[in-house]
C-alpha cells in the first residue's frame, strides 16, 4: 500500500484525494490546509487526517472542532510521495522539504516544468516517469491536448497543430476572480503558453496556440485544427476515441452543444462533483479532408488532472509498469468509463 500526502487540499488536491482513496494500492496518509475553511471539513468527513503548515495556528482549528494531526513536514515524513496541489508557484517552494526528507513528489500544472524537470501524461510518458523521484502533471488544458495529439500523431503522424484555447475565467468555487464581462486575450501574443507546454510531453509536436479567457465556470473549449502527414478519415478518427479510456465523445444523439449541457449531463449521470476526467470531443464538430482535421474539445479543468496524479504515483512508485495497467485500474476504481458509454 503506497502512502500518499497531498499537500494543498483545494480544488485540485481534494479530488485527487478521493481518487486516490479509491484505488485499491495506495492510500490517503493526510492533507494539508493553511486555513480553517469549509474543505477542511470535508477532509474531517472522509477522515484523512489533517496537517497544516503553520503549527501556531493549530488552535484556530481546533476551536471550530477540527482535530490537527501535525504539520505538513510530520506529513511529508510519514508519506511515501507528496502530491502537490498548492497554488501555482507556492509548489516549487515546498521542493527543499521534499529533498530534505528524500521523498517522491508530483508538482500540478501551475508549476514550470524545471519544478520536476519531467512533465507526465499518462497516454503519452508513463514509462518515463517510473521510478522517478520528481514529476510534474501538466496542466488541465495541456492534458487535453496532449491526449487527443498523441493519438492522432500515432495513426495518422502530424505536420501542425493549431489550437484555440477557450478558457474558463475561474473554477466555480472562486469569488475573487474574472471576467465578469470581457472576453481576456490571455496573452495577447501568440503563441500562448500552451503551445510549449505540450512541447514538455511530446517534444517532436510543431504546435501554435492561441488563448483567451471568457466569463464561464464550468469548462475550457478547445477550437483544434490538426494538420496530418497522412489522409485522415473521420470514422478512423471516432473510432480512435471511442477506444481510448481517456478520450470521450460526446455523441450527435446527445445534442449536447455546450458546457452547460455537458455538466448538467454528468450531474445527471451521477459522477462525483459532475467531473468530467475524460475530453469530451464533440462527434458532429469532427471534419477530415485529406490531411486536415478539425473539431471541438471541452476541457474540465478541475477534473481531467486527477486521473493522471494517480497513474502518476503508480508509476514513480513502480506499483504498475504498465500504461494502459494502470489507467484501467484508475478508470475502474472511479467507476468512471467515457461518456460515449453512457449516451
Ligand atoms: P486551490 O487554490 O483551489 O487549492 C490550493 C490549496 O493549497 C488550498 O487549499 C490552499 O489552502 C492550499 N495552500 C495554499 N498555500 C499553501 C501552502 N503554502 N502550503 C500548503 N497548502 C497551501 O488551487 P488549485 O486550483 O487546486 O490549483 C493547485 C494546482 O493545480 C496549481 O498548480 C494549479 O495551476 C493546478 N491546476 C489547477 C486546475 C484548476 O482548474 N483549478 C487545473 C489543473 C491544474
Amino acid at each position: 500500500m503506497i502512502k500518499v500526502a497531498i499537500n494543498g487540499y483545494g480544488t485540485i488536491g481534494k479530488r485527487v484525494a478521493d481518487a486516490v482513496a479509491a484505488q485499491k494500492d495506495m492510500n490517503v496518509i493526510g492533507v494539508s490546509k493553511t486555513r480553517p475553511s469549509a474543505e477542511a471539513f470535508i477532509a474531517k468527513q472522509r477522515g484523512y487526517p489533517l496537517y497544516i503548515a503553520d503549527i501556531s495556528k493549530k488552535a484556530a482549528f481546533e476551536k471550530v472542532g477540527l482535530a490537527v494531526a501535525g504539520t505538513v513536514e510530520e506529513m511529508c515524513l510519514a508519506a511515501d510521495v507528496i502530491v502537490d496541489a498548492t497554488p501555482g508557484d507556492v509548489g516549487a517552494t515546498n521542493k527543499p522539504l521534499y529533498e530534505k526528507l528524500g521523498k517522491k513528489a508530483l508538482w500540478q500544472g501551475g508549476e514550470d516544468h524545471e519544478v520536476a524537470g519531467f512533465s507526465f501524461n499518462s497516454s503519452c510518458n508513463y514509462k518515463d516517469a517510473i521510478g522517478r523521484q520528481f514529476v510534474r502533471v501538466v496542466s488541465c488544458n495541456t492534458t487535453g491536448l496532449c491526449r487527443i495529439i498523441n493519438e492522432i500523431d500515432r495513426e495518422f503522424g502530424v505536420a501542425h497543430v493549431h489550437a484555440i484555447m477557450v478558457r474558463r475565467g475561474s473554477d466555480p468555487g472562486e469569488i475573487k476572480k474574472g471576467p465578469i464581462d470581457a472576453v481576456v486575450l490571455d496573452p495577447v501574443t501568440v503563441p500562448s503558453h500552451h503551445g510549449p507546454d505540450v512541447l514538455s510531453v511530446l517534444p517532436h509536436i510543431s504546435i501554435t496556440t492561441m488563448a483567451m479567457i471568457v466569463p464561464t465556470t464550468m469548462m475550457h473549449m478547445h477550437a483544434i485544427q490538426i494538420t496530418t502527414k497522412k489522409e485522415v478519415t473521420r470514422d478512423r478518427v471516432i473510432d480512435l476515441i471511442k477506444k481510448h479510456p481517456r478520450l470521450g465523445l460526446v455523441k450527435k444523439s446527445a445534442a449536447i452543444k455546450s458546457t452547460a449541457e455537458l455538466k448538467e449531463f454528468a450531474m445527471d449521470l451521477g459522477r462525483q462533483r459532475a467531473d468530467l476526467y475524460e475530453n469530451c470531443i464533440f462527434e458532429d464538430s469532427i471534419y477530415a479532408n485529406k490531411t486536415e482535421l478539425c473539431f471541438f474539445q471541452a476541457i474540465h479543468q478541475e477534473a481531467d488532472v486527477v486521473v493522471e496524479n494517480v497513474d502518476a504515483i503508480r508509476a514513480m512508485t513502480g506499483l504498475e509498469k504498465d500504461a494502459a495497467t494502470s489507467i484501467r485500474m484508475t478508470n475502474a476504481a472511479l467507476g468512471f468509463s467515457p461518456i460515449q458509454n453512457n449516451h
